[in-house]
Order: structure tokens, then sequence, then C-alpha cells
């Protein structure tokens, strides 16, 4: 009777079509860095990778979802969006050896639910004619009079800013986070505006003399004929916190709370945190690989090197809302 039945459900089984491997991604980030991923996964495990590439509203979409969502992962760039996803309960802790030997632990979360793949460091651009080698090499050195009237930064509210800023108030507590806003903003060339590159420009426009910006915005400006006179006209300078590391930020990876495809999410996960895979994604986008042993691309390698900031990304996650008051109580874009 129950080899009967065991024939039967067999029979069921082979009647029904095999369902098809696949992962499902909802992506912040552009088709150009993870098409070349999802297509070397696929074609080294056979499970297919589907995006669909977002511009906002992925919080929003995966709440609507709820447990019928498709999406298996999500990949996006910067902490605070990471956080954010999390902080909703839309993600499930996912970890293994593989990951957890592929990722530095200040990149991933203690609980499992974010992983980070690659991160850029938000550094100092200085105008090779007018400032010299050596006189700007802390963050804490922005906030110093001797930069009055020199400085070019976008908004103070800016995600990218407000992660520096988390920094800050990480070592320095909310009245050194304060006093140092005060002493950036009152050394700054004009309001708060325009986004990274447009502060190269104002280097390069001599309307000021450093700027903060992420690493990979040279290889953008390098990349574009117009831009290109402007990311030659500056330096680039890693500064690091007095007694610490270069500030540095990610992009990342989270599996949803509902994936329909669990296990083969974590198997693309695995992937994207591998070395080569990493070196893939970085040099796509002028970022820096984490992994253990990965190298970035010969352009990114060309600006230096530099010991990142080791703390872990949540402490600046959990930071934020800190930050961004400091930063409107200091009237930072005022
Ligand atoms: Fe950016």
């Amino acid at each position: 009777m129950r080899k009967t039945l065991m024939i039967a459900a067999a029979a069921t089984l082979a009647a029904a079509p095999l369902a098809a491997q696949e992962v499902n991604v909802y992506s912040y980030r552009q088709p150009e860095l993870i098409a070349p991923l999802t297509d070397a996964f696929t074609e080294a495990t056979g499970i297919e990778v589907n995006v669909a590439y977002l511009e906002k509203g992925m919080i929003e979409r995966l709440q609507a979802e709820g447990r019928r969502t498709p999406a298996d992962l999500v990949f996006t760039v910067d902490i605070s969006r990471l956080a954010a996803i999390v902080d909703a309960d839309l993600t499930q802790p996912a970890a293994s050896d593989t990951l957890i030997a592929n990722v530095p632990e200040q990149y991933r979360d203690p609980d499992n639910r974010w992983w980070g793949l690659t991160t850029r460091a938000r550094i100092v651009y200085a105008s090779k004619e007018r400032v010299a080698e050596g006189e700007v090499t802390t963050y804490e050195d922005l906030a110093d009079p001797k930069w009055k009237g020199r400085i070019c930064t976008r908004s103070g509210t800016h995600a990218y800013n407000v992660a520096l800023t988390s920094a800050i108030l990480n070592y320095y507590g909310e009245d050194g986070a304060k006093d140092w806003l005060e002493g950036v903003k009152a050394n700054l060339a004009r309001k708060p505006q325009g986004n990274d590159r447009a502060q190269v420009k104002a280097i390069w426009a001599g309307e000021c003399d450093i700027a903060i910006g992420y690493t990979y915005y040279m290889g953008k400006m390098l990349e574009d004929p117009e831009q290109a006179q402007w990311a030659n006209s500056v330096n680039i300078v890693f500064p690091t916190f007095e007694n610490a590391g270069t500030h540095v930020n990610i992009s990342g990876v989270a599996m949803t709370k509902y994936a329909p495809n669990p296990e083969n999410a974590l198997k693309l996960m695995e992937y994207l945190t591998s070395p080569e895979a990493q070196e893939i994604y970085a040099t796509a986008n002028y970022e820096y690989p984490i992994a253990p042993g990965s190298k970035p691309d010969d352009l990114v390698a060309s600006w230096g090197s530099f010991v990142a900031d080791d703390v872990n990304l949540m402490t600046l996650a959990a930071n934020r809302s800190a930050a961004l008051k400091l930063i409107e109580i200091v009237d930072f874009d005022g």
C-alpha cells in the first residue's frame, strides 16, 4: 500500500513540468554593473537570474507584495539603504561559511541580514595647484580654520555626507560632531550644492581648493571628455580619522524575508562575494573589492592605498538619524 502511494506520488511529480531553476533580484544598481555578474553566474550554475531594476520604491514594493513577492535578493548601495530595508523587516538572515570567509566583519551585519560586496572611500579631492602634499591628512583637518573659504561639498543631508557625519559621531559624540560640522561649514567656499563631481569641477574652476567626494567619481570623470579636465586638476587624498582609518561605504546584498528561492539566492550571494565576482563588480564602477586576496583594478589602485576604518557599518547606520539632526541643527546647507 505504501509502495503504491509512493509510486503514485512519483508519477505526479514526473508529470509536473520541472520548475526552472531561478533566482529573482530587485536592484537599485544599474544593468551595466549587474548583468556581467548574473550572466557569469548562470553560465556556471544553470540558474537563471531575473533582475528588476528599480530607481526607487523598493521598500514599498516589497511591503505591498508581502509573502507573494517574487524577489529573493535586493542589491543596493549605502549602508543606510540596506539598514532601511532591514529595519522595515523585509529581510531574513542568510549565512554560510563561504560568505563569512569572503566578507570582512565590518562589512556584514552581525545578524547576517546584509552582506557587503564592494566599498567606496569618502576622500578629499585636492587642487594640484593650490594644495601641497600632506596639507590635509584627516577628516578632523577639514574643520581647521586654515581651510576657511576653501572647501566645497554637496548637501550635508545627502546620504553620503550623513554617513561620514555618522562616523564622526561615532568617534566624537554629539558635541564633537556638532563642533566638526560647524567648523567645516565655516570653511565652505559656497553653500553646499550639486553632486560629488560638481565639487571637483569647482576646484578646476578655482572656486575652492579641496572637496569631499567618493573615489569612484574619479574614474567616472576620466571616462568623460569634458569632466576629465576636472579630474586632472586634482589629487586624491585618503584622509583618516585621527587614530583610525578612512571612511568607506558599501554596495551590498540582502535576502528578502519571503524569498521563494532561498537556496538559489544563497548560491548567488556566495558567487557575488567570491573574489572573482567582487573584482568584476568593483572594476565596473571603480570600487574596491573586499574579499581577502582580491585587488582593485589598475586605475583604481593607481590612486593609492588606504586602510579602511574598521567600524562595523551597522554602527554608522544606527547613528544616521542623530547625524542628520545635527546637520540640520547647525544648518549646514544654509
Ligand atoms: Fe554615487
